[in-house]
């Protein structure tokens, strides 16, 4: 009857203890240090959009439980948002799930659609959530590594094709892709769709990044490719698009049945989530283009700014066409251990970022890069290579 003698984790989370950014965050408080490890914005997204949920609040809008499927004004919001974007047309009623956050987004998918021991194909690197899901879920994560070729990290077709298996039961894809910055083409995706729909595989596609392109980058959803939309869970959120990370309003758009089972889930989880936000959200969603293209062209010259900077400073550096973060290669510095050179760079630039090794299961292929975000104050990103500079 000892309990001692037994961890308290449990085996399936064994691994998952904490997360790299609340060491690499600790980090940078003790020691000063600008903190380009996580990935969230330091200005806040749209004063109108602010004052909207200042006025839910107000108007006593979403104070107590909202409906479980989400509030039907941003519903309707995100139904509007796919037809406008990509033409793909989802009944607010019956095919839109508001969730909290991407986050809760991943879980409840995964947690509904995987039966444990099946197989779940991931490019690699992934998202931290996705491997820590997919155990929880009592599956088996089965990574597809993302490899540098001429300045990008690209995927290997024929290394997707040949890991799913009998087991797989479905792909969990992200584009744009965190951390690498890349953006599957039109070819790539209507390559990943045609394996989908010929093994008969579920998708779900994490594509909380889906504003943030650049240079002429096109983001196309994987639901828009033929036999996609019955089969693929769309996931994205408000965080990254409209810079309110703390608000955790996030979404899926899919056929009912998937809806329904992701729905399952999902309300055991968090039940409802985020009321008087759910209804900022819903007008942040009806804002012009002009709100997007003005964030993009933001985005675009802070990644041109960092990316410079960081080349300026010998790193080699993977220009992202989509995401605010930029991924680099400490090789060219003379240095092959990206864990060691995160830990030690606090102390000794005054900056943080991230080891790409920790969004790997083959730690060997992602140790020699270190992830930098550049969605941060333009004198923020200054100071930051700056101080890498002097380092
Ligand atoms: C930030 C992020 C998420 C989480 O989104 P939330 O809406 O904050 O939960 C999910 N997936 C990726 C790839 C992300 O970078």
């Amino acid at each position: 009857m000892t309990s001692s003698a037994r961890p308290p984790l449990n085996r399936r989370l064994a691994g998952f203890g904490t997360t790299i950014f609340a060491e690499m965050s600790a980090l940078a408080v003790r020691t000063g240090a600008i903190n380009l490890g996580q990935g969230f914005p330091d200005t806040d997204g749209p004063e109108a959009v602010r004052e909207a949920a200042v006025r839910a609040l107000r108007d006593g809008r979403g104070n107590q439980y909202p409906p479980g499927p989400g509030v039907p004004e941003l519903r309707a919001a995100i139904a509007a948002h796919q037809e406008r974007h990509y033409g793909l047309e989802y009944d607010p009623d019956t095919e839109v799930l508001v969730t909290a956050g991407a986050t809760e987004a991943i879980a409840a998918s995964l947690l509904a659609l995987v039966e444990p021991g099946d197989e779940v194909v991931a490019l690699e690197p992934y998202y931290d959530s996705y491997a820590a899901c997919v155990a929880m879920a009592g599956g088996t994560r089965v990574p597809v590594t993302l490899r540098p070729h001429e300045g990008a990290f690209r995927l290997d077709l024929d290394e997707l094709r040949d890991a799913v298996t009998d087991r797989t039961r479905l792909l969990l894809i992200n584009t744009p892709h965190n951390p690498t910055g890349t953006v599957l083409t039109r070819a790539e995706l209507a390559a990943v769709a045609e394996l989908a729909v010929e093994r008969d595989l579920l998708v779900v596609t994490d594509e909380v990044y889906e504003h943030l392109v650049f240079d002429g980058a096109e983001h196309v959803p994987l639901a828009s490719f033929p036999g996609m939309r019955e089969r693929t869970v769309t996931i994205s959120s408000a965080g990254k698009t409209y810079s309110f990370t703390g608000w955790k309003v996030g979404w899926i758009t899919a056929a009912p049945a998937l809806v329904a089972a992701v729905r399952s889930a999902k309300q055991y989880l968090t039940y409802v989530s985020a009321g008087p936000f759910q209804y900022a959200v819903a007008e942040a969603l009806a804002l012009p283009e002009s709100y997007l293209t003005g964030l993009r062209e933001d985005l675009r010259a802070k990644r041109d700014l960092l990316a410079a900077g960081l080349a300026e400073v010998g790193f080699g550096v993977f220009r992202p066409a989509g995401t605010y973060f930029v991924t680099t290669d400490i090789r060219p510095l003379g240095l092959d251990d990206g864990f060691a050179f995160c830990r030690a760079l606090p102390e000794r630039a005054g900056v943080v970022a991230v080891p790409n090794a920790v969004f790997y299961d083959h730690r060997e292929a992602g140790a020699p890069f270190v992830r930098f975000a550049f969605c941060k104050r333009t004198p923020v990103l200054e100071e930051a290579v700056r101080r890498l500079k002097a380092a």
